[in-house]
């Protein structure tokens, strides 16, 4: 679900942001955070999906949804690219949103595959999207991401 990878993935940008100092924190935290939505661009009904239509559409004729879209390699790719331009610190952010994204629904019954096409191994979790429980513990990343708000901010 959407928030709750929202919610992770600014979860996993203030981490980052405790272990290493970075220079604008709250613009990298913002491109994190918003990032971490992006690998669901694979499917044309999801939030990023039904805006950035012109772009999901056509990535759904060539990649499945969880496919190539949910492997590290498009965010390698995105890192790799914008640093070349000197954007390293967008690059780095977006870079760890997706993987924040990746991790979110690794956890989940249906997995993800993160050296898809190069390799067959998923890793799966026991969560089911969509349930209760994933509100539960949309709730729990909010508890936790105010606390370690609080502690980056003072
Ligand atoms: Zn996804």
């Amino acid at each position: 679900m959407f928030r709750t990878h929202l919610a992770l993935g600014f979860l996993i940008g203030l981490l980052f942001l405790l272990i290493y100092n970075m220079p604008y924190p709250l613009l990298f935290l913002l491109i994190v955070t918003l990032s971490s939505g992006l690998p669901d661009i694979d499917h044309p009904k999801s939030k990023y999906g039904r805006k950035l239509f012109f772009l999901s559409i056509p990535i759904s004729w060539i990649s499945k949804h969880r496919g190539f879209f949910h492997s590290i390699f498009p965010a390698l790719i995105i890192f790799a690219v914008l640093s070349y331009f000197d954007y390293s610190f967008v690059g780095l952010a977006i870079l760890i949103g997706y993987i924040a994204h990746l991790i979110g629904d690794a956890i989940t019954k249906q997995g993800i595959n993160f050296l898809n096409p190069f390799s067959t191994f998923e890793i799966r979790g026991p969560l089911t999207t969509g349930a209760l429980f994933e509100t539960f513990i949309f709730y729990i990343l909010i508890v936790i991401n105010v606390f370690y708000l609080v502690k980056f901010i003072f």
